[in-house]
């Protein structure tokens, strides 16, 4: 079977769980083999991809991948695509990876983004209209590029050889042309990614101000969850834009998703449909939020909210 290529998201030599993600989507379609651009490769960063299914790891530890923005990774996948005659490629849908996959047209290729799944035959599944609408596409032309949006398919684990392969690629000054002069180390703090959380409380447009998202910060901590906003919430200044969820924010799909004065339209559900649990507290009966929860509470979430975060310190 030939190689279905996974190109790899880490941060600081650690693997993260999209990766897992796409390796466990690969081993439908092929081989899996995982692309590892720059340096840091480590023995754990390997054995993480083994236990998810990667046959293969090609490492190309060359620092200019990862000092020039965006273009010499995808130079290297065009290489590999050619070299390794691969079946495809898989890329997390992040903002960094959906502009690799543009940029590996250059293998002449067809590019699907967003999807939310890839069955035989590489057929990806796009969820457009805010979730209204499934689409199923496949590339005709070329090597499929697909890229995926983090947490649409569950990581299994399923060993893999994880044999390691030395890359190197020679890469076009058009590749070198812009180059990174600083990283800024978001601050990560206690609590866990957005994207990546089992817990996500998030608050809407009825917090009312960016003072009292500290009720649904507390909330979050006591359940050690991520904290997610509305784009109203978002918008309006009181809570970063880096925490949006929605069509045009994260995609979530944690096993717990609590909604606090969140209408529910469509667009944040685009971002949070696929959580297993959904909680909403609203004031409103009506609110379409309430149409997708498993579990409602109709009050001011100013009261309900506390209430929740102080029976939860004590069970704890
Ligand atoms: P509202 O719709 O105003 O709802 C506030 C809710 O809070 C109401 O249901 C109200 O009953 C309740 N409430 C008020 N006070 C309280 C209280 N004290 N206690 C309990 N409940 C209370 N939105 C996103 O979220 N993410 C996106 O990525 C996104 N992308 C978009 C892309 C496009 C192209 C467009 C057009 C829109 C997008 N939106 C997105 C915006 C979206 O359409 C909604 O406007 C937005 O989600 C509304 O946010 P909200 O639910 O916080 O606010």
């Amino acid at each position: 079977m030939s190689d279905v290529l996974v190109l790899v998201e880490q941060v600081d030599g650690e693997v993260k769980k999209v990766t897992l993600e796409l390796l466990t989507l690969a081993r439908t379609l092929g081989t899996p083999a995982a692309v590892w651009a720059g340096p840091g490769f480590t023995p754990e960063a390997k054995a993480r991809l083994a236990e998810y299914g990667a046959e293969k790891i090609y490492v190309a530890a060359s620092g200019d991948l990862v000092d020039h923005v965006v273009a010499p990774k995808a130079e290297l996948l065009a290489k590999l695509v050619t070299e390794k005659s691969a079946a495809g490629v898989l890329i997390a849908a992040t903002a960094e990876g959906k502009e690799i996959a543009w940029l590996a047209i250059k293998t002449d290729s067809g590019v699907i983004t967003d999807a939310v799944g890839v069955g035989e035959g590489f057929v990806a599944d796009q969820s457009i209209f805010g979730g209204g609408i499934n689409v199923h596409s496949r590339v005709r032309k070329g090597t499929p590029i697909i890229a995926v949006r983090p947490n649409s398919t569950a990581p299994v684990p399923s060993a893999g050889a994880g044999a390691e392969e030395e890359v190197t690629v020679a890469l076009s000054d058009a590749a070198k042309a812009a180059r990174v002069v600083e990283r800024v180390k978001q601050e990560k703090g206690a609590r866990p990614e957005l994207t990546e959380a089992a817990i996500v409380v998030s608050g809407g447009r009825g917090v009312g101000s960016a003072e009292n998202f500290a009720v649904i910060e507390e909330l979050a901590d006591a359940l050690g969850a991520a904290v997610g906003a509305s784009r109203a919430a978002t918008d309006a200044g009181w809570y970063p834009h880096q925490f949006q969820v929605g069509q045009t924010g994260k995609t979530v799909s944690p096993q717990l998703y609590i909604a606090a004065g969140i209408s529910g339209a469509i667009q944040h559900r685009a971002g949070m449909q696929t959580a297993k649990t959904i909680v909403a507290i609203n004031k409103d009966p009506e609110a379409p939020i309430f149409e997708l929860a498993d579990y409602g509470v109709v009050g001011d979430l100013h009261q309900v909210v506390p209430q929740l975060t102080e029976e939860i310190k004590k069970r704890k």
